[in-house]
């Protein structure tokens, strides 16, 4: 496009967008203008309730006044730095309050733009601590079937979303996955299902397979969001925990979407009482507003980087976005709604009302199956045969005309709504979703 052409503000066809499709969407978009709260606005001036805080990340809702004055006064004040071999007191600031709000283990914060950012982040840690201990021969990473873990080549690889992978060759070498623990018993389980635990023990046959030496990490989300809203089963983190241990092979949960309050603690790994050894997070670390993530470690892990000449560099690694000024102040501001407005809490506290809003769904038509955690929540379509995720996103389409945005993976609508929710709008929310059930059926 030449310089003196200006581009057509209005074309829809240049932005190549993610995770879309793309020519379905173009010939139909919705186009969303504003956001205030816990609703959007559309381009023809309609109020969309966020059944899904955006992407599991606006926690605290929309267009939180803290949160816009802090993006304002950091741009005004010091707009960028680089955080190689310099720093800024907002960077150091946040690694403290985080490292405060995680389990006592974590003592170390690593910053980064996204959570795929912080997968590849963290595997490349386990691996380096490994060679750092003279132990170069773990390598080898486990992830688990239905994992998502971001989009680059470290994330698909430990992932387990056969469409994430199939295009992309041949991926990292030394991969092996976990079974999912979404069993068929534990179907309408409210919270953590009861079977499954012994899903766990797959590790030692891994770990025979190739020798406890070669492996360097277990990386699960410990509730698996994006396929679906998988819920560890009782005692299963625990069990991957002890085997972990027993191998010492570094456990990492990816809390991109459980951390900063979704189950109603901090991080996941506090709800479930099990402390992994780095955790990766994004998402609501900034409210979802500014891109950042973190991989918070253990002393342990840092420590063993620690050792050689202090002049020199002690991991090669990092962003020229990592700690990034404005990220850190939207960072610090929403820590502070989130420890103001009590929304960590809250969540706990609204967890059964929401539960059992989610639950009188269940004699809709072809509802197969629905779980729940915290502010999450899912509910299973029976597909239609032959044409897989047609029936869901026809609910997607079908909310979204009805004031209501959930997202849909496969045939499963998963819901994660800001955890400032009113009771109100959980009613609405379900009172929505009832109809919207019924309209497609
Ligand atoms: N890990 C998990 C568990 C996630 O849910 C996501 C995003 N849904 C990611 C990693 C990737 O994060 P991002 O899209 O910020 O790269």
């Amino acid at each position: 496009m030449a310089l003196d052409r200006p581009a057509a503000p209005n074309d829809l066809n240049a932005f190549w967008m993610p995770f879309t499709a793309n020519r379905q969407f173009k010939k139909a978009p919705r186009m969303i203008v504003a956001a205030e709260g816990m609703h959007y606005t559309t381009s023809d001036g309609r109020q969309i309730l966020d059944g899904t805080a955006g992407l599991w990340c606006c926690n605290a809702g929309h267009k939180r006044p803290r949160i816009v004055e802090a993006i304002q006064t950091q741009a005004a004040e010091l707009d960028y730095a680089p955080a190689f071999q310099m720093g800024h007191p907002r960077a150091f600031e946040l690694a403290n309050r985080l490292v405060d709000l995680a389990p006592d283990t974590m003592a170390h914060a690593f910053f980064v733009n996204s959570g795929s950012e912080a997968v590849e982040t963290a595997l490349k840690i386990a691996i380096a601590y490994h060679r750092a201990r003279g132990d170069g021969a773990r390598t080898r990473l486990i992830g688990r079937e239905r994992g998502y873990h971001g989009v680059n080549f470290g994330g698909i690889s430990v992932g387990g979303i056969v469409n994430n992978r199939k295009m992309f060759g041949t991926l990292l070498a030394g991969v092996d996955h976990l079974p999912h623990t979404h069993i068929p018993e534990n179907r309408w389980t409210r919270g953590q299902p009861e079977h499954g635990a012994h899903l766990a023990d797959e590790l030692e046959r891994i770990v025979a397979l190739h020798g406890p030496e070669t492996i360097a990490a277990c990386i699960v989300e410990p509730l698996a969001g994006s396929t679906g809203v998988l819920i560890p089963p009782k005692g299963y983190l625990q069990r991957l925990r002890e085997i972990c241990t027993k191998h010492g092979i570094l456990l990492i949960f990816d809390e991109v979407i459980t951390g900063f309050g979704r189950l109603g603690s901090p991080f996941a790994a506090q709800h479930f009482d099990v402390t992994p050894d780095m955790i990766t997070c994004a998402k609501g670390l900034t409210n979802g507003v500014i891109p950042m993530g973190a991989v918070l470690t253990s002393a342990a892990i840092h420590d063993a980087f620690m050792t050689g000449p202090e002049h020199l560099i002690e991991l090669f690694h990092g962003y020229t976005y990592s700690a990034n000024p404005i990220a850190c102040a939207t960072a610090i501001a929403s820590l502070d709604t989130y420890r103001e407005e009590g929304l960590f809490e809250r969540c706990a506290e609204l967890a059964p009302y929401w539960e059992e809003g989610l639950h009188s769904l269940r004699d809709c038509p072809h509802v197969i199956d629905i779980r729940n955690m915290g502010l999450i929540g899912a509910i299973e379509l029976e597909p239609i045969p032959g044409e897989p995720t047609k029936r869901a996103f026809a609910a997607f389409l079908e909310a979204y005309d009805k004031g209501l945005l959930i997202r849909t993976t496969g045939d499963i609508i998963a819901l994660s709504p800001p955890l400032i929710i009113e009771k109100a709008q959980i009613d609405e929310l379900f009172g929505t979703l009832r109809g919207v059930l019924h309209a497609i059926a």
